[in-house]
């Protein structure tokens, strides 16, 4: 798998670092409150397992599914958004949590989706940021890597479904889109 990547964007050191950042921030805007934790499937499970492990505060942890990509690197159309068990987030205090937000019509769609449901706020964290591809009118209030426009995987982003476990975050060679 290592043989696979051409170099390494971003370092489990700087992971590590950022995220703790990340929830610094989370920690203290969110003090005396009891977020539900929506992570968005599956890109975000591993940032969400460090990220949540980081936070003081009481919270309960949902999932959601999102997915625009089919089997390559170009999005494919409208996102898809499963609910799961998702239970009602009326009233309740909400944080987003994604791997990248790049165009943005994923969250943005997700976004409209949940404020159906009326909460109390909602808030959206992603591990990277594309903003030169944004097309959506939407914004991350934590983010921890602004990122150039490539197709990165690892920490939890695939490539076809693979490198998720990857511990870094990093560029595939140019042959293994091929
Ligand atoms: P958006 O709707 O913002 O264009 O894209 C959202 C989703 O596309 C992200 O949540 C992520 O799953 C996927 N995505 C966007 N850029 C990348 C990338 O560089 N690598 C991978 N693996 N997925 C990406
Ligand atoms: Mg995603």
């Amino acid at each position: 798998m290592l043989n696979d990547i051409e170099r390494v964007l971003i370092s489990e050191e700087e992971l590590a670092r950022k995220v703790s950042e990340a929830a610094d921030a989370i920690n203290r805007d969110f003090a005396g409150k009891e977020p539900v934790i929506v992570s968005v499937l599956r890109g975000s499970f591993v940032f969400m397992a460090d990220l949540v492990r980081k936070l003081n505060m009481k919270c309960t942890i949902e999932f959601i599914t999102a997915s625009v990509y089919k089997n390559g690197t170009a999005p494919d159309g409208k996102p898809d958004i499963g609910r799961m068990m998702l239970p009602s987030l009326k009233g309740k205090d909400v944080l987003i949590v994604e791997d990248i937000l790049d165009t943005g019509v994923t969250l943005h769609a997700l976004k409209e989706l949940l404020m159906q449901d009326e909460p109390a706020s909602l808030k959206i964290c992603t591990l990277m940021d594309k903003p030169s591809r944004r097309k959506a009118d939407i914004y991350a209030d934590y983010s921890c890597f602004e990122v150039p426009d490539e197709f990165v995987v690892g920490y939890g982003l695939d490539y076809a479904q693979k490198y998720r476990n990857l511990p870094f975050v990093g560029v595939l060679k140019p042959e293994i889109y091929e």
